[in-house]
């Protein structure tokens, strides 16, 4: 079966074909980097990278760009209440956002773009649309006339017919059903930071970054771009207007847009703050893969509500998972191959591949994958697994977590390295047949107190974290 991708502007299920296969060229609204991105943030970050790996999986290769939002209204705000320069003020929130990305384990785009280095990219852009006679000078700002785009509001699915010609907007973010003319340049002014350029002395609006470096970058046709829902308009739309204004040619294929996390039932955001940083989360003592897992165990159109209850379930999934995963590198199993385990491990595969190319269904294909686990441990326990299904099933489990990426565990700051603890069970093993038990019960302290738990079983020693 074919990837079949949910498409805002069409509303519908589409099969995906890139423009220029194996190639995928997408597009990602990054942070604004004015604080610390919070979970809710994260879940749309995450269902990216479930959608890159998703792809990879299927054979096609990401040129894939993110931009980081360096500056805007309310960096700004933020770094002149600091005293600041915009830049000083932004790395912190710029380093982090990376540094719990990959705590995340969040793949990286293979281009990062930061707007405040693509400034003359954008004066380019607006000089573009004001030779097209898309734009007005007022006040020193140039402003986009949406009236000059007569598909203004097709993604997000707006009438714009009520609107009052003219009326227009300098604030970066607006409120929804508010379409107007938007700013693309703002003149500087009391002090904010700007740029001398052949358009004055001023600043970009947060909409031109995205188009402009989008199509720097991977031309003008995308095949998917993507961001929260709460982007599709007035960003997303605007975007559309400035980028199709200039090259007249269609800018984006597939729009992929992730519902909200909520908190007792509202968007998680900074403004209501309802917010978790995910540094707040893992100071409760939750591990990253459970946090992963749980914003990516919904699928990314329907909202995520979340509580901890939910966190700590993701806990013991993991821990289900990895559980089966030492009984197949530990176990010992009658040998040659069992015929109906075989067969099992192929229906879960391509269950879970079902699932995926469904509009990336996680919650579909985590379910098989639990539903193969059960069934199979229950196969193990009365002996009708066997050696020979041993890489196949090793094999189906390192596929899921290509894409789930949970199974390994995150170490904690000063534990043991995996090597040291084999090399600790080791030395145990031969303190006890010196009968050295001094020695062979501190190595059990010291394991203890690092959270390895050690299982006789009838196939030697295994050990796991707890
Ligand atoms: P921002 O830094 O505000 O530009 O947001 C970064 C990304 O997070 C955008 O794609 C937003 O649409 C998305 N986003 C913001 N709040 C939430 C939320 N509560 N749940 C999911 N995504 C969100
Ligand atoms: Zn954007």
């Amino acid at each position: 079966m074919a990837l079949r991708l949910f498409n805002t502007a069409s509303q519908q299920l589409e099969d995906f074909t890139p423009l220029n296969a194996p190639v995928v060229r997408m597009y990602t609204c990054g942070p604004t980097v004015y604080n610390y991105v919070h979970i809710g943030n994260f879940r749309t970050f995450a269902f990216q990278d479930i959608l890159r790996r998703w792809l990879a999986y299927r054979g096609y290769q990401l040129d894939h760009v993110m931009n980081i939002t360096d500056v805007e209204d309310k960096i700004i705000r933020g770094a002149m209440a600091e005293n600041k320069s915009l830049r000083e003020y932004t790395q912190q929130y710029e380093d982090a956002f990376l540094e719990d990305s990959a705590t995340l384990r969040l793949q990286k785009p293979e281009r990062i773009a930061r707007a405040t280095e693509h400034i003359d990219d954008m004066v380019e852009a607006i000089q573009a649309l004001t030779e097209g006679g898309h734009t007005y000078v007022s006040e020193g700002s140039v402003y986009f006339r949406i009236a000059t785009f007569p598909r203004y509001g097709r993604l997000s699915r707006l009438h714009v017919e009520g609107m009052q010609a003219g009326a227009r907007v300098d604030m970066d973010e607006y409120e929804k059903d508010d379409a107007r003319d938007f700013v693309l340049w703002k003149a500087q002014r009391d002090g904010e930071p700007g740029w001398d350029t052949p358009l004055g002395q001023g600043r970009p609006g947060w909409h031109i970054e995205c188009s402009t470096m989008a199509n720097k970058y991977l031309g003008d046709t995308l095949d998917i771009h993507t961001g929260g829902i709460d982007l599709t308009f007035p960003h997303h739309e605007n975007e559309i207007a400035q980028a199709e204004c200039i090259s007249h040619k269609q800018f984006v294929r597939y729009w992929l847009h992730a519902e909200h996390l909520i908190v007792e039932g509202q968007k998680m955001s900074k403004s209501l703050g309802n917010f978790y940083t995910l540094r707040d989360v893992l100071q409760r003592g939750y591990s990253p893969e459970a946090i992963r897992y749980r914003l990516t165990a919904v699928p990314y159109r329907n909202k995520l509500n979340f509580t901890f209850a939910d966190l700590d379930a993701a806990e013991t999934a993991i821990d289900r998972l990895r559980n089966f995963a030492l009984r197949l590198a530990t176990g010992k199993f009658k040998e040659g191959k069992c015929p109906e385990v075989e067969a099992r491990i192929a229906r879960a595969r391509a269950e879970f591949e079902t699932d995926m190319d469904d509009d990336l269904n996680t919650a579909g294909a985590l379910g098989a994958i639990f539903e193969y686990v059960r069934e199979t441990n229950a196969a193990m326990d009365s002996g009708e697994f066997c050696a020979g299904n041993v890489e196949d099933a090793k094999a189906l489990l390192s596929a899921f977590d290509r894409i789930f990426d949970v199974l390994t565990p995150t170490p904690r700051e000063g534990s043991l390295s995996d090597a040291e603890v084999d090399a600790l069970i080791a030395e145990r093993q031969r303190a006890r047949m010196e009968r050295n038990f001094k020695r062979s019960d501190e190595i059990r302290d010291e394991l203890a107190a690092q959270g390895i738990i050690l299982e006789d079983t009838r196939d030697g020693i295994r050990w796991k974290r707890k």
